[in-house]
């Protein structure tokens, strides 16, 4: 079933819905959703056709269409997408810092790109999008937030009686999509922005406060020209600045089509820019790497392999000093809504830890990746902290609880605990699980992206994805997406 009421039931000639030709393998059909419409012969000949290019090739003539595509499925589930017209906040709990959480405030503006396949964030029609413009008196409200949430950590209430010590000051704002991006934030707000960041820093300081800023970016809209102006005017306000952005998977397959990201080709230079000390004058910086556990079309044996070594190669690489683990979820506006795929098991994260653990064990530093890994947006915690109610993870049964509840507030340290708690877990969730991680999948990662990529040119186009190579083969990406 296709949640967007179009597709499969849209032949009007009472014809039965048949599944694709995927046996046996349930973590694969999980991977694409159950039920597809098509025929056989054509789905056989599509395998064929996408077996038999390289990598390359593949992500070549099919970039433009899964753009294409998610313009069309952002527009049809338009109702369903996020949007703000006032500033909007919501806390999030620290790990290290129990008893505390922080405000993560964001800013009514529109993510101008809208196109990764696994969110929904200010997307409505087709090139229309929702959000608005800001002024400063959204800037002066976003202040106001953090300030009262600040207080209520560092000055009144029951957490400073109980952590007199704790002196941290979060500030942490972002846009709908790219503070960095000047038609999302335009130039003049974002320096009132980093104006006002700097005055309440300064103030804080004087208290004898650390002072963090976080905010997030796209890769894209890091420049030498933006980063210097907002470390020349926060310098003296804050101690610390965190920058987190979606790179999502280093593999060009996860990253390129199954999560549709469009990296410029510079990515990793424009990453490094944040740790140029004659950028950042000095200022500490964290760059926080997002990554995502499943994307689309993948089965969750991949997603533990691909997570783990996107993170290995990015710390490595210095291309980042945190990673922000995460899950995709099913919202209408995105792929994983749209093909119905399963949510991924807690055993999947727990499986991930595992790896990035052995990774690091193999490098001669056991918590060398563990450690920077902070776990976002699974299980209970994404009901909690979402703006909207939108399950993440499969929940577990009684059985399995524990372990869910320890991924939950995940920390490190706890990694023998979680190592403990899955060995003592026997339940028919655990079993599934085990039985299904093993099995070998039927197709290859772009076999199967190409059909979950031919269902959306059928549900949406009426033409198969071999139709919408000749169709869109010849668009420029990159022009509509120029920060200019
Ligand atoms: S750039 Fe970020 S906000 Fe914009 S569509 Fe992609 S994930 Fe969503
Ligand atoms: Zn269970």
């Amino acid at each position: 079933m296709v949640s967007t009421g179009e597709g499969e039931n849209r032949g009007g000639n009472g014809a039965e819905k048949r599944r694709v030709i995927l046996p046996s393998a349930s973590s694969e059909q999980k991977a694409l959703g159950l039920a597809y419409p098509g025929d056989p012969t054509a789905q056989r000949e599509l395998l064929t056709w996408a077996g038999g290019l390289d990598e390359e090739e593949f992500i070549r003539l099919t970039q433009p269409v899964v753009l294409m595509e998610m313009m069309s499925l952002r527009g049809r589930s338009a109702n369903q997408a996020i949007s703000s017209t006032e500033v909007t906040s919501f806390a999030i709990n620290i790990p290290n810092l129990p008893g505390r959480n922080h405000r993560l405030v964001t800013l009514p503006t529109a993510c101008k790109y809208a196109a990764c396949t696994i969110c929904d964030y200010c997307s409505k029609g087709k090139r229309e999008i929702t959000g608005r413009d800001i002024d400063r008196a959204d800037i002066d409200r976003a202040i106001e937030i953090v300030r009262k949430d600040n207080d209520f950590y560092l000055e009144d209430g029951e957490y400073h009686r109980q952590h007199p010590e704790d002196n941290v000051v979060l500030i942490d704002i972002t846009a709908g999509g790219s503070i960095f991006n000047s038609r999302e934030v335009p130039d003049e707000i974002r320096q009132y922005l980093w104006k006002k960041i700097a005055e309440y820093g300064k103030e804080q300081k004087a208290k004898g406060r650390y002072v963090a800023f976080v905010t997030e970016t796209r890769v894209d809209d890091l420049s030498e020209t933006t980063l210097k102006e907002m470390f020349a005017a926060l310098e003296g306000g804050v101690d610390e600045v965190e920058v987190g952005y979606g790179l999502e998977r280093i593999d060009p397959l996860g990253q390129k089509i199954m999560m549709n990201k469009m990296m410029p080709p510079d990515w990793e230079e424009r990453v490094k820019l944040l740790k140029n000390p004659e950028i950042n004058r000095g200022i500490d910086v964290v760059g926080a790497a997002h990554v995502m556990l499943t994307v689309p079309g993948e089965t969750d044996a991949e997603g533990v392999e691909y997570a783990s070594q996107s993170i290995r190669e990015l710390i490595d690489k210095g291309l980042c000093d945190t990673v922000v683990l995460m899950a995709t979820n099913k919202k209408a506006a995105t792929v994983p809504g749209v093909i119905e795929s399963e949510l991924p098991s807690i055993f999947t994260l727990a499986e991930t830890l595992k790896r990035l653990r052995e990774l690091g064990e193999r490098a001669g530093n056991p918590d060398k990746y563990l450690r920077e890994v902070l776990v976002r947006g699974f299980a209970g915690i994404a009901e909690e902290i979402a703006p909207e109610k939108v399950k993440y993870m499969k929940a577990g049964c009684n059985a399995c609880r524990p372990v869910e509840e320890l991924l939950k507030d995940w920390r490190p340290e706890d990694y023998s605990k979680l190592i403990e708690l899955i060995s003592q877990t026997n339940c028919q969730d655990k079993a599934d699980w085990e039985a299904e991680i093993l099995q070998e999948p039927q197709y290859s990662r772009q076999q199967r992206i190409a059909l979950i990529l031919d269902y959306l040119a059928k549900t949406y186009w009426k033409m198969s994805l071999k139709d919408a190579v000749e169709a869109f083969g010849d668009i420029n990406l990159h022009p509509q997406f120029k920060n200019e």
